[in-house]
C-alpha cells in the first residue's frame, strides 16, 4: 500500500532513530513484550479475586495498586495473588505521608518514611516499584533549584533503603498543571544517573507526555535503563484507543531500550467497562504489534 507524505516522513523518522542507536546497544537490548496492567480502581469488580479473574481473562498480566492500607494489605494481595496469573506490577502512591521536596524538615522525614514503609511492602510483593511524584504544584515554597538539591539530597537515603529490601521509588514526570518541577523522563532520568542507586528510577504516563514531551520515542529512549514503569491514557485521559492518541512511536522507543516492565492503565472510559476495557486490551496489543 503506497505510504502518504505523514506517513514517510514518520517511518523515515523511525528509521533514523534506529539508525543512531549504536549497532551494539540494539543487538545487547533484550526482546521487549508487551506486559499489560491496569490500575485496580479501573477494573469493574465486587472484590480483589474477581477483579483479577477478570483481568486474567481480558488478557492482562500485572495489576497495579494504590498506596493506601500499606502494610496491612499485602497480606490480602499476596493470598489473591496465589490464585492467579497475574503480578503486581506497582503501587501507585503520589505523594504518601505528605510530599517530598518540602521546605519544612519534618515534613520531608514523613514523607521519606512513608515511602520505605511502601518500598518494603513493593519488595515482599516483587512489585516493580512505588509511583512518588516529589512534589505537585503548590505543595512546596521552594524554588526550582532548591527543590532539585532537597530532592537530591534524600534520594540516596531512599534509594539504599530501596536496595535492601527488593524496591524502587520511580519518580513520576506530570503535566505542568499539576507539576512544573518533574514534567520530563529525560529530566528524572537525570535524577537517577545522578543518584546512581538501583533503588531509584523513574516511569513514564502516555497523557502528561503528550502534553509535554516533543517526542514519545525521544522520551522513553532518554529513561533508558532507569525506566521501569509505563502508565497508559489517551490525549483526553479516557482509555488507548477511545480517541486519536497514537502508541506507536513510544512502543518503538520501548522495544529500542528493550524495556522489561509493565505498560499500565491510568485512565478513565467512555462508556460501558465491560466492553470498552477489552477493546482497549485489543488496540494496545496491535499497536504494539505495529510499532
Ligand atoms: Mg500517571
Amino acid at each position: 500500500m503506497p505510504m502518504n507524505r505523514r506517513e514517510l516522513i514518520a517511518a523515515s523518522a523511525a528509521v533514523g532513530v534506529a539508525a543512531a542507536v549504536p549497532a551494539r546497544a540494539r543487538q545487547s537490548a533484550p526482546k521487549s513484550k508487551l506486559l499489560l496492567s491496569s490500575q485496580e480502581g479501573i477494573i469493574p469488580a465486587r472484590d480483589l479475586p474477581e477483579r483479577l479473574a477478570k483481568m486474567e481473562k481480558w488478557g492482562f498480566d500485572g495489576i497495579e495498586v494504590g498506596g493506601g492500607g500499606f502494610p496491612g494489605r499485602v497480606e490480602e494481595l499476596t493470598k489473591a495473588l496465589a490464585n492467579s496469573k497475574l503480578k503486581i506490577s506497582a503501587i501507585c502512591a503520589g505523594t504518601p505521608g505528605g510530599p517530598l521536596v518540602n521546605e519544612n524538615p519534618d515534613t520531608r522525614k514523613k514523607a521519606v518514611e512513608a515511602i520505605k514503609e511502601l518500598l518494603t511492602c513493593a519488595g515482599e510483593l516483587k512489585a516493580t516499584g512505588v509511583i512518588i511524584v516529589p512534589a505537585f504544584n503548590g505543595q512546596t515554597t521552594l524554588n526550582h533549584v532548591e527543590a532539585r538539591k532537597v530532592l537530591m539530597d534524600l534520594l540516596p537515603e531512599i534509594g539504599e533503603h530501596g536496595a535492601k529490601v527488593g524496591g524502587r521509588i520511580l519518580l513520576e514526570p506530570l503535566n505542568r498543571g499539576e507539576a512544573w518541577f518533574l514534567r520530563l523522563l529525560a529530566d528524572a532520568a537525570a535524577m537517577c544517573r545522578e543518584v546512581n542507586s538501583p533503588g531509584v528510577a523513574m516511569m513514564g504516563d502516555f497523557y502528561h507526555m503528550n502534553i509535554e514531551e516533543p517526542s514519545d520515542m525521544g522520551a522513553f529512549i532518554s529513561g533508558g535503563k532507569w525506566l521501569h514503569h509505563v502508565h497508559l491514557a489517551s490525549r483526553k485521559r479516557v482509555l488507548p484507543g477511545q480517541d486519536e492518541r497514537d502508541f506507536t512511536n513510544g512502543f518503538k522507543g520501548l522495544k529500542l531500550i528493550g524495556y522489561q516492565d509493565y505498560c499500565s492503565l491510568e485512565c478513565g472510559c467512555d462508556g460501558d467497562r465491560e466492553v470498552e476495557i477489552p477493546k482497549a486490551v485489543k488496540f494496545l496489543r496491535d499497536q504494539w504489534a505495529k510499532a
